[in-house]
């Protein structure tokens, strides 16, 4: 389980990103998390695997507050917790194959790393993973010779790969025609069903949402204003997320990012 109790984050600058979030999500559901851009939803996802730390309250997931861990235990519990971005974050001048089988490299010792010694286990297991998001027949292809779809499918596979409990996509289809976004959304939804991984999906197209999540999470200047079923999304509760801006859709020029934001300006460097 994932729970966030009063949560609020103030960036060095003074820039609030969440404020007093309140939240949880069972093993097993699929959320997504919307709202305009700037609205806070990145901050959201990445306190759960503190790539951001919070100013206030606690993150607690399955038990372990994340605030508590350093060192080799945060990055133990980051390995079970999958991370999926908008950029895909490939080797591109390797296969599909390699780039999952890079995901085992923090298990494996020195010299089987320096020679890329993988072993036929670990293969057929980085096999396994790309089957499940249907690419097996590209894992001897070079990644720069994939579609958008297909590279964003070997990261998916890639964090399959960590057997997580956990999967958080932090706008994974942004950068994909509506088309191959529709596909990505299903792989994550089948993967979601089939193999039980709790799914957070931070999510620019409203559209998207309701079609592959089953719960719905919308924010606005960091606060929730939304949580609830897909299906009870309505007219009323859209203006609430999205006040007088354009909803956005996928294929929807409006809807590209960098469009109608809540807040500041977004930032370069994280903390
Ligand atoms: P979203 O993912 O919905 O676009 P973010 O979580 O990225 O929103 O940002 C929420 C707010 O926090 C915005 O006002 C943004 O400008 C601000 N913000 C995000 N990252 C930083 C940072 N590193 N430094 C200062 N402000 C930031």
């Amino acid at each position: 389980m994932i729970e966030f109790k009063d949560v609020s984050k103030v960036y060095p600058n003074g820039t609030r990103g969440l404020s007093h979030v309140n939240l949880q999500i069972e093993q097993g559901e699929f959320v997504a998390v919307i709202g305009l851009s700037g609205a806070g939803k990145s901050t959201l996802i990445r306190t759960i695997n503190r790539m951001i730390d919070l100013t206030e309250g606690q993150v607690i997931v399955d038990d372990v507050d994340v605030m508590t861990l350093k060192g080799r235990s945060l990055r133990r519990f980051r390995r079970k917790i999958g991370m999926i971005f908008q950029s895909f974050n490939l080797v591109t001048r390797s296969t599909a194959l390699k780039n999952v089988l890079t995901s085992m490299v923090p298990d494996m010792n020195f010299f089987s790393v320096l020679f890329g010694l993988f072993t036929k286990q670990q293969k057929l297991k980085a096999l396994t993973a790309l089957d499940k998001v249907g690419i097996l027949d590209k894992a001897y292809t070079r990644c720069d010779q994939l579609s958008g779809g297909q590279q964003q499918r070997v990261a998916l596979a890639r964090t399959l790969n960590q057997d997580p409990s956990i999967i958080l996509a932090d706008e994974p289809v942004a950068a994909l025609d509506p088309v191959m976004a529709h596909q990505v959304m299903g792989d994550f939804k089948r993967i979601n069903q089939e193999m039980g991984i709790t799914i957070l999906i931070n999510i620019h197209h409203v559209d998207l949402a309701l079609d592959y999540a089953s719960r719905v999470v919308g924010i606005r200047a960091g606060e929730i204003v939304y949580d609830g079923p897909a299906s009870e999304v309505t007219q009323d509760v859209l203006t609430a997320i999205y006040g007088e801006n354009p909803v956005p859709h996928s294929g929807d020029e409006s809807a590209k990012q960098g469009g109608a934001r809540d807040g500041a300006a977004k930032e370069d460097g994280r903390d």
